[in-house]
């Protein structure tokens, strides 16, 4: 009878195991990546991929490549490895405004090319962003009161299991106590898609009023795109990184050169560097340098943030 159970809990276990690893494990990558960053090469692989660009995908690859190299060679460390299920996702985006157009339009938005259209998507975006951190401060505080339970759970099962399995009662209760683990794993996973959404929305009511407010030649600060706060100026690509993972999407490119460098650029901000102010460095706001190789200030901005003297 005891062995019955046994059976049964592991079995059960298991099952949850790896149902919630996979909805959740990007949430953890990121988390390592950003509290022991350097530390484990961050994994990356192709995402989206548009032909139109007239590249192919082995060409992408020795562009991503030879971007990884220019982190990795100074400090002779890898930073960076491709894998074909990598975590953060490199994206080739042809006609984002094609995308960003019908996403407007489901989200009941016309836009025209006049002050009043700006006016109404900005309100749209403060009162999206408002309700985004509302939203996610909520999201992380459940899902971290979601690993403390399961991690006692577990606990309690493993020990329960080494002395050789559990009571009928004992069994009752943690059958139930999984039913309700596995209930908050999927309003965590709805919560985690309902943010995701909004993430989505917002990225694209902040390149619609990016480009808004240069044709209406109205002068502001460019509006953030979420988890990219501080690339939205290399405006051939963005890193984003959000509660479903990371990404990186490349709009445009004038040659290899210059993809070499926007590739790079937001591999920095994968790697968790931020914008300096030399206009030659890779992680200038602007891709107007011609170097692919770091400047100083890039080197220093690395070493410090692995702990690189
Ligand atoms: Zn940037």
């Amino acid at each position: 009878m005891l062995k019955t159970y046994k059976i049964f809990f592991l079995v059960a276990v298991i099952g949850f195991a790896i149902f919630y690893r996979t909805k959740l494990e990007n949430i953890w990558a990121e988390a390592y990546q950003h509290y022991l960053p350097c530390k484990t090469p961050i994994a990356y692989s192709i995402g989206t991929f548009d032909t139109r660009f007239g590249i192919s995908k082995v060409e992408f690859l020795s562009a991503l490549a030879q971007a990884e190299s220019i982190w990795e060679t100074p400090i002779n460390k890898q930073l960076f490895k491709y894998d074909p299920n990598g975590n953060l996702k490199v994206n080739l985006i042809y006609d984002n405004r094609q995308r960003a157009t019908d996403q407007l339009k489901s989200m009941g938005l016309v836009v025209s090319d006049n002050r009043a259209s700006y006016d109404e998507l900005k309100a749209k975006y403060d009162s999206l962003i408002l309700e985004y951190n509302q939203k996610r401060a909520t999201f992380q505080a459940d899902l971290s009161n979601f690993q403390l339970a399961k991690t006692s759970y577990e606990k309690e099962v493993q020990q329960i299991n080494a002395r050789g399995g559990a009571t009928r009662e004992e069994y009752n209760r943690l059958n139930t106590e999984k039913n309700v683990l596995n209930s908050r794993v999927t309003s965590l996973n709805l919560e985690q898609d309902q943010l995701n959404q909004m993430v989505d929305q917002i990225n694209t009511l902040a390149k619609t009023l990016n480009d808004l407010a240069s044709t209406l030649n109205i002068n502001v600060q460019k509006f953030n795109t979420v988890g990219s706060s501080l690339s939205g100026e290399f405006d051939e690509g963005i890193y984003k990184s959000s509660p479903d993972g990371q990404e990186i999407d490349i709009y445009q490119f004038e040659n290899r050169d210059k993809l070499v460098r926007v590739l790079a650029h937001e591999l920095g901000h994968a790697l968790g560097l931020e914008h300096v102010d030399d206009p030659k460095a890779i992680m200038y706001k602007l891709n107007v340098g011609e170097n692919e190789k770091l400047t100083s200030a890039d080197l220093g901005e690395l070493k410090n943030l692995c702990g690189i003297k």
